[in-house]
């Protein structure tokens, strides 16, 4: 029997993997610079923390979301995004206490299941913010300036920034009477989803991808025409905002994001150089979901980037992350017998952080000098019988060719010397 990775999932190997690894690393590096401080949830959680905030006409809950019985029966899901977990953990551990705003972020592995095609797994990475506790609108412009600063710092300076307002519960309320009756006339030529969604939350039908519905959607009344006059300020200082920190930003009305749980501020950052019209990081604010989780009333707002997506687009790109990195020094025995020798050796390599390694599959003399060079090592070092007993080992320079005998004792000093250890 062959074993295979599940539909929809897949291994990330080298190199790839370090372009994921790197997106983390300058995430963070920029995180903590805005001032952010990092957050690790569980990777399940009761399935409610899910089907409340993000909705239950949304397609992340009615079709995605990977949701089990646990051996005692409890309904618990993979995370599918990071924001609910976020304010879960944010009211239970009561950091409302503390002075606001808190400023979280994470890096972490979600699922959802989606139909697997290119650039979508079952299984991805997301690195996101979130600021808890406050309503300015410069909390707003400073997560989209984070994101935009973390493309650029990724070396991806082509982005493009849809922005919109999904207004509050006041806007929405005659906004959403007029949306339903627009709907409701037209919903034998709807899709069923979109039927499900006039019953569930009518806003949903924005998400729906059958052509027939966008079309029909194309005409519908839109939300900026109902927006009241604090949500209207509110855009309008966040673009302000954007303005003066050089961001620019495309307004785009139909913007309403796949969750339920986002109010006033939503954005959306796409990049030519992903070809599709995909997003690669989307936010936008949540003031009513702590409250609705139990939690005190507190204003919020949060982004999401996809790893998976931006790593992509920086292969698509030619954008090399890591320098590439070989090993320093090999270790070569003229027999078996001095295998032992020779892992004690490279044991004091490591230890002094010189990258070293050694054969260890039994190879000939000929075949372990093959390896050396497969690996692209700069410095070999042999240990023979003879050399050994006067505590002498051979030092070959690959570059060079130059060979030459050190005193066995001075190995690691005279390595270290040669190849600059910090
Ligand atoms: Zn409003
Ligand atoms: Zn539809």
């Amino acid at each position: 029997m062959k074993f295979q990775t599940p539909r929809g999932t897949r291994d990330i190997l080298y190199p790839e993997v370090e372009y994921k690894n790197y997106i983390f690393e300058k995430s963070r590096e920029l995180f903590k610079i805005y001032g952010f401080k990092e957050i690790v949830t569980p990777t399940f959680e009761q399935t409610e923390v899910f089907t409340k905030g993000i909705g239950e006409a949304s397609d992340i809950v009615s079709k995605e979301m990977y949701t089990f019985k646990d051996r005692k029966g409890r309904s618990l899901t993979l995370k599918p995004e990071g924001t609910a977990p976020v304010v879960r953990s944010f009211i239970q551990n009561k950091m409302y206490g503390k002075p606001l705003p808190i400023k979280l972020f994470y890096c972490s592995q979600m699922f959802r299941y989606e139909r697997p095609q290119a650039g979508r797994s079952r299984e991805f990475s997301q690195v996101g913010v979130e600021i808890l506790g406050t309503i300015d609108p410069l909390a707003d412009v400073e997560v989209i300036s984070l994101v935009i600063n973390l493309y650029k710092e990724l070396g991806i300076t082509q982005t493009k920034l849809f922005i919109n307002s999904m207004g509050c519960r006041n806007c929405r309320r005659d906004y959403l009477k007029d949306l339903v009756n627009f709907l409701k006339i037209r919903s034998k030529k709807l899709c069923k989803d979109c039927n499900f969604r006039i019953k569930k939350n009518p806003l949903r039908v924005f998400d729906c991808k059958n052509e027939n519905c966008k079309q029909i959607l194309a005409d519908s009344p839109t939300l900026k025409d109902y927006i009241c006059s604090e949500c209207k300020e509110h855009f309008e200082k966040v673009l302000k905002g954007l303005k003066s920190l050089n961001i620019s930003y495309q307004l785009n009305d139909r913007l309403v994001r796949g969750f339920d749980y986002y109010t006033k501020t939503v954005f959306e950052v796409t990049t030519p150089e992903l070809g599709a019209q995909d997003a690669i990081c989307g936010g936008g604010r949540y003031d009513y979901l702590i409250e609705d989780y139990g939690g005190p009333p507190t204003f919020a707002v949060g982004v999401a980037i996809g790893v998976d997506r931006t790593a992509n687009v920086m292969m698509n790109m030619s954008i090399k992350p890591f320098p590439e990195k070989n090993i320093e020094v090999f270790i070569i025995t003229i027999n078996d017998e001095l295998k032992e020798k020779a892992s004690i050796l490279l044991d004091k390599l490591r230890g002094n952080k010189i990258s070293s390694d050694m054969d260890y599959c039994n190879r000939s003399l000929k075949g372990q000098f093959r390896m050396a060079d497969r690996l692209k090592v700069k410095y070999v070092l042999i240990l023979g019988e003879k050399e050994l007993a006067d505590n002498k080992v051979s030092l070959k320079e690959m570059e060079t060719g130059q060979q030459l005998h050190i005193n066995y004792d001075n190995v690691i000093n005279y390595m270290k010397d040669k190849i600059n250890v910090r």
